[in-house]
């Protein structure tokens, strides 16, 4: 199985990526961020995951973990899968590494796309207009998911970085020239 974590901060073209990468590889794309935005908005799970959302917070680890392990549930002969968004801490890299390792397979590689702080602002701002993402809209929002990101979530890098599984990848340029190096990655490496 090709187990792809796609990493980055919030407006690092994550999704736009992941996009390219399931057509390419034929791959399941799991953002924990949709899964969450998906949930009937009137249940106790939806209300409790956006009580963190819209403040730019993370949802607590074992709720995130259950959500995504049921995600990933629901494909059992799916060849590979794009983990956007998860794991955001290292309690989630640790349970995704033992979910995978009952399951008989491991990440193959985390691919993480570097994007410095101003040109995510830029690009956050922007979406909001298509996204209508409240968590885009707001600079306070912003700010504070770009110092999640920088507390709890880039540790992770160093995780698997320790596994000998990061991949840095320049996430400045054309949406193409960033897919093609991402895809040169999974070929060298897969
Ligand atoms: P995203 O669409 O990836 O930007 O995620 C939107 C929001 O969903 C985040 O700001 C978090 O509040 C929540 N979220 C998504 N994925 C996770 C995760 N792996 N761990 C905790 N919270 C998450």
């Amino acid at each position: 199985m090709l187990n792809i974590v796609l990493f980055g901060p919030p407006g690092a073209g994550k999704g736009t990526q992941a996009d390219r990468l399931k057509e390419q590889y034929d791959l399941v794309h799991i953002s924990t961020g949709d899964v969450f935005r998906a949930l009937d908005p009137s249940s106790d799970l939806a209300k409790l995951a956006k009580s963190y959302s819209d403040k730019g917070d993370l949802v607590p680890d074992d709720i995130t973990i259950k959500i995504l392990e049921s995600e990933v549930t629901k494909y059992p002969n799916a060849k590979g899968v794009i983990y956007d968004g998860f794991p955001r801490t290292t309690g989630q890299a640790k349970a995704l590494d033992l979910f995978l390792a009952a399951k008989g397979t491991s990440v193959t590689m985390m691919l993480s796309l570097i994007v410095p702080e101003d040109e995510l602002k830029t690009r956050l701002i922007g979406r909001a207009k298509d996204s209508g993402r409240e968590d885009d809209a707001n600079p306070v929002i912003i700010q504070n998911r770009i110092n999640t990101y920088n507390k709890s979530t880039a540790p992770v890098a160093d995780y698997y970085k320790g596994q000998g599984k990061l991949i840095d990848i320049n996430g400045v340029g054309s949406i193409g020239d960033i897919t093609k190096s991402l895809f040169d990655s999974i070929e060298i490496t897969k």
